[in-house]
């Protein structure tokens, strides 16, 4: 299970380790160095994944924010979480800068300037000397395959299911099968679900995108390619697949695109995801037949899903912990 290590933001100075530095990320990091244009090792670097703290290691930006700003710099429009990252007035060299530095421990990382792309109309110029990348984790999804990986970040291990009493996370007994549907905002579409005889737990989560370790904040606020999911675990000798698949088409417009009644954005779009070779072919079929019954074209992807990422806390049956 894949925890998050990295400390949270925290205004307090925590005493920083830059003995494993190199000459140039010191210079950089400590003594607010700038590194020669194109010089850096991410200038041109085009891999997905997270650039974090050289230092510290705290996350900063994701590389679907960044770009080519021809400036010879690392340069993304966005950081991956606000708070990750703070900036201050920077007078040097004659020019009234904006400075910004890790949040978590001050390391110098470059400038920010108004004049970035959409959406933000931000460009963060970052020193390489800065970063460390870490690379997108290899999906293991495969043809035929039916490995599959729970990444827990935020709940203890032993959390219980609000409603049922039942265990939130794995390892769940050998008789019980998991599945994962998408189906709009997932506290209503969670509830749908754990109301059902023979859904042992339900959970919410993240799923179909590749960020590591994904939070409700990223998945809303940028093109992340996360849905918001719900985990179904379930007993086949009292419900089956089938069955459950009956409860997501009733549950949801399957025809309505990246959106779901008034919630609009890719996160809300109707998925399938298939934790198994034979859950795939069971839900391909069960398409094919609900879209003879239908007139508008369905929007519904069907994916086999690698990773399911359970939700913050605070989202886990929400609809019950809210009494409605
Ligand atoms: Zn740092």
């Amino acid at each position: 299970m894949n925890k998050k290590t990295i400390s949270s933001t925290s205004s307090s100075q925590q005493p920083v380790d830059t003995s494993e530095l190199s000459a140039e990320q010191y210079r950089v990091t400590q003594q607010c160095g700038t590194e020669p244009p194109f010089s850096g090792a991410y200038v041109n670097h085009n891999e997905k994944g997270i650039y974090s703290c050289v230092v510290c290691g705290n996350q900063l930006f994701d590389s679907s924010s960044k770009y080519d700003s021809g400036s010879g710099w690392p340069s993304f429009f966005a950081a991956l979480k606000g708070d990750q990252i703070k900036s201050r007035f920077d007078e040097s060299h004659g020019m009234r800068r904006e400075e910004v530095l890790c949040a978590n421990c001050d390391a110098h990382l470059g400038h920010v300037f108004p004049d970035g792309p959409e959406p933000t109309g931000l460009r963060f110029c970052v020193n390489s000397a800065s970063l460390n990348f870490l690379p997108v984790e290899k999906t293991k999804q495969g043809e035929g395959t039916d490995s599959f990986a729970f990444n827990n970040q935020f709940l203890a291990d032993d959390s219980l299911h609000f409603v049922s009493g039942n265990l939130l996370l794995p390892p769940f007994s050998e008789n019980l099968e998991t599945a994962v549907f998408a189906l709009g905002c997932f506290w209503g579409a969670e509830k749908k679900f754990w109301q059902l005889e023979g859904v042992y737990s339900t959970a919410v989560g993240y799923a179909g995108g590749e960020l590591i370790n994904p939070d409700y904040h990223q998945v809303c606020h940028s093109d992340t390619g996360y849905a918001e999911v719900v985990l179904v675990v379930f007993d086949p000798a009292v419900i089956t697949y089938s069955q459950l698949l009956e409860v997501f088409w009733q549950g949801h417009d399957p025809t309505q695109g990246m959106r779901q009644g008034y919630d609009v954005g890719r996160q809300y779009r109707s998925m399938i995801m298939a934790m198994t070779v034979e859950q795939e072919k069971q839900a391909k079929d069960s398409l094919l037949i609900q879209q003879q019954q239908r007139d508008a074209t369905m929007t519904t992807d069907i994916i086999r899903v690698a990773c399911f990422n359970y939700a913050e806390d605070y989202h886990q049956q929400y609809l019950a912990k809210r009494g409605s």
